[in-house]
């Protein structure tokens, strides 16, 4: 390919914070190319370490609970104090119909408007699995840039939630007043894996509706487990709109970070999420080896029905086309 960017360049522009080599990075990571994703790799090792410093926060909640304007309220507000801030998408909705929840609306205008700010929409076409695996990458290209705050946004609905909190430090849940019929409606996992649960529009006539959610909540926490770590994950209240709440947020998120710091949970959070990385990224690589065998896609999708009309067991199904394929 005549116009491959050169690594070096790349990697130069990049540490220089130059948006342009950032973007065009995070496009060769999400490449299904071969040649792009060579580049992509030889990039990414030289910064694998992203940055020890950096707070990776996940923000996750229902269509319309307000995941946008909260973004757009703290990023601005983290700007302010000096941070540089980055925003990626995770979006189920895309590697299922091509169409997006979150992509498509016109979406933090003032921030993606401010130089130390980044926003990349979630990539179109992909598997959940590899839209995630992209972002994995982009985080640490970003790091590399000077992002120090990078805010992952997924939607509550699916699996996306347990892909973001694989991705991140700290997830945050937001949440709508009323919590009545929410909690009814809502899967149990998403509040289980929260390490800070928001109760957003609490603002005009919902403040008295968030305050007594804000409790139910609360109450429900009670329900789960102690966490290994210790923590408590706190409900609290904001308005994204109106700005109010959101530096309590904040706060509440650096004490989450000064006490796993302490205890040595975040680095070995980001240890255990590297070695999750490195088992999906390992199995997904060996089926891309495995079905460049000579009829093994086919004989791959022989196995499948054969398992789903039960025919054949499917670990017995699974090292039979292992031995016949890869021995
Ligand atoms: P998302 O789908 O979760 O990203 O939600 P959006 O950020 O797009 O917000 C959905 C709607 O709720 C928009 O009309 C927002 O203006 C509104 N909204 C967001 N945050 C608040 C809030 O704190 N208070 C009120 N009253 N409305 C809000």
């Amino acid at each position: 390919m005549p116009d491959l960017p050169q690594v070096d360049e790349l990697l130069k522009g990049i540490r220089a914070g130059d948006r342009m080599s950032l973007g065009r990075a995070i496009t060769l990571v999400e490449s299904r190319l071969d040649a792009h994703r060579e580049i992509a790799d030889r990039i990414l090792t030289e910064c694998s370490k992203g940055n020890p410093d950096s707070i990776r926060l996940g923000i996750t909640g229902v269509p319309g609970v307000g995941k946008s304007t909260f973004i757009e309220s703290l990023g601005l507000a983290l700007i302010g104090k000096g941070h540089r801030v980055a925003v990626l998408a995770i979006d189920p909705s895309s590697s299922i119909s091509g169409g997006s929840i979150l992509g498509d609306k016109t979406r933090m205008e003032k921030l993606s408007a401010s130089e130390q700010a980044f926003i990349r929409p979630s990539p179109s076409r992909g598997t959940l699995g590899g839209v995630a695996q992209n972002s994995r990458e982009s985080i640490l290209l970003l790091e590399a840039a000077g992002y120090d705050v990078i805010l992952v946004e997924t939607v509550g609905v699916g699996q996306s939630e347990t892909a973001v909190h694989d991705l991140v430090d700290c997830l945050v849940l937001l949440l709508l007043p009323g919590a009545g019929d929410e909690l009814q409606g809502m899967k149990r996992g998403i509040v289980e894996l929260a390490d800070l649960l928001v109760v957003n529009k609490a603002d005009s006539d919902n403040i008295d509706r968030a305050r007594d959610a804000g409790k139910e909540y609360k109450r429900a926490l009670h329900l789960f487990p102690p966490r290994d770590s210790g923590w408590n994950p706190p409900v609290l209240q904001a308005s994204a709109l109106h700005d109010t709440g959101l530096s309590e947020v904040w706060e509440s998120i650096l004490s989450f970070r000064e006490k796993h710091l302490e205890a040595g949970h975040w680095d070995a959070r980001r240890r255990e999420q590297s070695v999750r990385w490195f088992h999906e990224a390992f199995s997904y690589e060996l089926e891309k080896v495995f079905r460049t065998k000579e009829g093994a896609t086919e004989a791959l999708a022989e196995a499948v029905e054969q398992v789903r009309t039960g025919s054949l067991p499917a670990v017995a199904a699974a090292r039979d086309l292992l031995r016949r394929f890869l021995s």
